[in-house]
């Protein structure tokens, strides 16, 4: 039996999971690391609490552990506990499958220095309730500013402005909920550089936020009479249409109102050591205006953190088709790449599945051909650098006290956010605790 660690337990390693334990080509044992107890990734903890249809892809993704030749080792992350070469001694191959863990910056005066002044991925991986993530206190925000026209802008935006009432059925962990619940949030701006025809949201996002009860929208910066529909795709197009929708909507009273801007991008983030105001300035006509703003989320994309000793060239590791390449382009033998950290931060779910069937295929023909090694045994490899590591079963028990948790609030699931609770979890059963 040949084997295969795969890092990251995301929707990328979970499909590669999936797909090697169901070729029948070679067979193999498929071992899936992860530094959380949890799996599923930034479908866990990236995709909106409210998006319940692609949550529910959770299950599709799970069915990988139906295997018995599948385990998951949760609470060891790699190239800090155990290095990817460590587990090369030990597997006939490495998928690398970590994702895009960071974000990228403005670069602009105020950002890093001001409290206020976050990350989208920050906001996000708190509502989600991801153990790493730092409570934010939104009770004096009133005024908020969101950089960037993707789904995740517009994902935090709609979390900002949604009464937070109908947010309260989702898996939101309580201190969340509670946190929304104690915020005024009335205005807030959502800039792109350029103009909406060209804005990388998708429509059925776009729609949704657009359509949010109790909120009215103003467009600023772009002129949609000057806008040729007919020369967008459908996507623009349908885009354009849905703000022209909005905004010919007039609601007297709006507690709440979403300010499209457009065309503009922020110069400085002003205030005394919080964030109060954001500058910009017009990409068409370099005229400057300032709005004031309790709370700046930049959303400009994700990027990937290299691996020790892995190749690595712009936010990704370097591959020819999940094939690791050194920096000579010659493949590596027995390591491969899929997700995210393959092709970039971008793509949906099922992008995911495509490309590790993609780095499956490919790792597999090359495992036909590979000579047998001898292999070092990965539990004791992990005993002996002292890490005590979580397993399925863990998993379950976590998955079953947040179910057993949402159904005494009348949900499905709430959260566990706090990793003293996920610990005592997890090391339940084995009568320790981890500090
Ligand atoms: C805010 C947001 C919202 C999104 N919403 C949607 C949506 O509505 N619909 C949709 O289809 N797609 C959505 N996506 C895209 C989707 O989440 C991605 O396509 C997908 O999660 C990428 O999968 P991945 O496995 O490559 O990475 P990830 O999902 O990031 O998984 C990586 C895994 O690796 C683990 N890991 C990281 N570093 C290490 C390490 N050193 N050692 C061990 N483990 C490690 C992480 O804990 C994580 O579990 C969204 C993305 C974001 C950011």
């Amino acid at each position: 039996m040949r084997r295969v660690a795969i890092i990251g337990a995301g929707p990328s390693g979970l499909f590669a999971a999936g797909q090697l334990a169901n070729q029948t080509e070679v067979e193999v044992a498929v071992d899936i690391f992860d530094r959380l107890p949890t799996p599923f990734g930034l479908l866990r903890y990236g995709v909106a609490p409210d998006h319940d249809s692609v949550k529910a892809v959770a299950k599709t993704l799970a069915a990988a552990f139906d295997s018995p030749r599948v385990r998951f080792f949760g609470l060891v992350e790699v190239g800090k506990q155990v290095q990817a070469s460590e587990l090369l001694q030990c597997y006939d191959a490495v998928i690398y499958a970590y994702g895009s863990e960071l974000d990228r910056k403005l670069g602009i005066p105020g950002e890093a220095e001001l409290d206020g002044s976050r990350s989208a991925r920050e906001f996000v991986s708190w509502y989600s309730g991801h153990p790493d993530a730092i409570p934010q206190d939104l009770s004096g925000v009133r005024s908020a500013v969101v950089v960037g026209v993707g789904n995740v802008a517009v994902d935090v935006t709609r979390i900002l402005l949604k009464d937070p009432d109908e947010l309260s059925v989702t898996d939101m962990p309580d201190s969340v909920l509670a946190a929304l619940r104690d915020t005024r949030v009335e205005n807030v701006w959502l800039v792109g550089r350029r103009g909406p025809e060209v804005a990388a949201f998708t429509s059925i996002e776009l729609r949704e936020l657009l359509g949010l009860s109790g909120m009215d929208t103003e467009l600023i910066g772009a002129d949609l009479d000057a806008i040729d529909t007919d020369l967008l795709d459908r996507k623009a197009k349908a885009n354009v249409e849905a703000i022209a929708k909005a905004i010919s909507i007039k609601l007297p009273g709006a507690k709440r109102h979403l300010h499209l801007l457009f065309n503009h991008r922020p110069v400085a983030i002003t205030g005394d050591g919080q964030v109060e105001a954001v500058e910009f300035e017009s990409n068409l006509d370099g005229s400057r205006f300032e709005v004031p703003a309790d709370l700046v989320l930049r959303s400009i994309g994700y990027y990937g953190v290299p691996l020790p000793g892995v190749p690595f060239s712009d936010g990704r590791i370097l591959n020819l088709e999940g094939r690791v390449l050194d920096d000579d382009l010659s493949a590596r033998p027995g390591e491969y790449v899929t997700g995210w950290i393959k092709r970039g931060p971008s793509g949906l779910i099922g992008a995911n599945k495509k490309d590790s069937a993609e780095t499956v295929a490919n790792l597999v023909a090359d495992l036909v051909e590979a000579p047998a090694r001898q292999l070092g045994d990965p539990d004791e490899l992990l005993t002996a650098k002292g890490i005590t590591w979580s397993t399925l079963e863990d998993w379950r028990r976590i998955d079953g006290a947040e179910i057993d948790r949402g159904g005494l609030r009348g949900r499905a699931r709430t959260k566990i956010e706090a990793w003293h609770e996920l610990l005592d979890l997890v090391f339940a059963e084995q009568g320790a605790s981890v500090s």
